[in-house]
């Protein structure tokens, strides 16, 4: 059995934590056992995915959505002490990674969903590199290229865009990164692909010509914390065992 600090220590090394300024606590949120032998991870510290690893007697929850974040209250009521209490009560560590998670040159999010699109990256830039562009391998119609995130994502996109444009360069961010759209408009990508969409993005989307694709949150999100968790079955003798939710959003 590995110690939880040998693995907080490596994951923050890793990910390169301390780079990063971010409005969730990174690491460790929320203190269990000491010992690890099993880490189960998820997108979100959901209830349900805190039952699945106390189900699966797990000694870590791993996610990219943790617990505390600066916009909310500090205080622990109602769906946040239920939750709580579930990880107090089975003594499991929940562990977060948020935008070192998003960012990672390999098992980040951005690079997992660039991998799962078949896109090549050229460059991570702006706001702590979490935009990134490059191409597509094979240039396609944005119909064509809809239809294969549809199938890689098992979701149907929302794309804002006329669909027999040829898309040959791209930009992306997962999760709730629509508020780079026009960071993309201003590279001269032919689209963009996030996991949001607001109401701006439509027009911006139709008076730019550069096509807008909102392929969900959580879908775009689903791949860097099952990468890393897989990273760290390398590095460690510990169980990985991954819990996804069908979250439509
Ligand atoms: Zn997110």
């Amino acid at each position: 059995m590995v110690s939880r600090q040998e693995i907080l220590a490596w994951c923050d090394n890793a990910l390169q934590t301390a780079q990063f300024k971010d409005y969730a606590p990174n690491g460790l949120q929320v203190e269990g056992k000491e010992k690890i032998a099993t880490i189960a991870t998820s997108v979100t510290a959901s209830l349900a995915a805190i039952e699945f690893a106390a189900e699966q007697q797990a000694d870590i929850l791993l996610v990219h959505h943790g617990l505390f974040w600066k916009s909310e209250p500090v205080t622990i009521t109602g769906w946040k002490k239920a939750r709580i209490e579930a990880l107090l009560r089975h003594q499991i560590n929940l562990v977060g990674y948020h935008l070192p998670l998003d960012a990672h040159p390999e098992w980040g999010n951005n690079a997992q969903l660039a991998a799962v699109l078949g896109l090549q990256t050229d460059n991570r830039c702006g706001e702590q590199n979490l935009f990134n562009t490059g191409r597509l391998k094979t240039p396609q119609t944005l119909a064509q290229f809809s239809d294969g995130i549809e199938a890689a994502l098992e979701r149907r996109p929302t794309v804002v865009g006329n669909p027999d444009r040829l898309i040959t360069t791209a930009a992306w961010c997962t999760g709730g990164a629509q508020g780079f759209f026009q960071q993309a408009v201003d590279a001269g990508v032919d689209a963009y692909i996030t996991g949001e969409i607001s109401e701006a993005q439509y027009h911006l989307a139709n008076e730019s010509g550069t096509a807008f694709i909102s392929a969900g949150h959580h879908a775009t999100e689903r791949y860097g914390v099952r990468a890393l968790g897989e990273a760290l079955k390398q590095a460690f003798a510990v169980e990985v065992i991954h819990f996804d939710e069908a979250n439509p959003a």
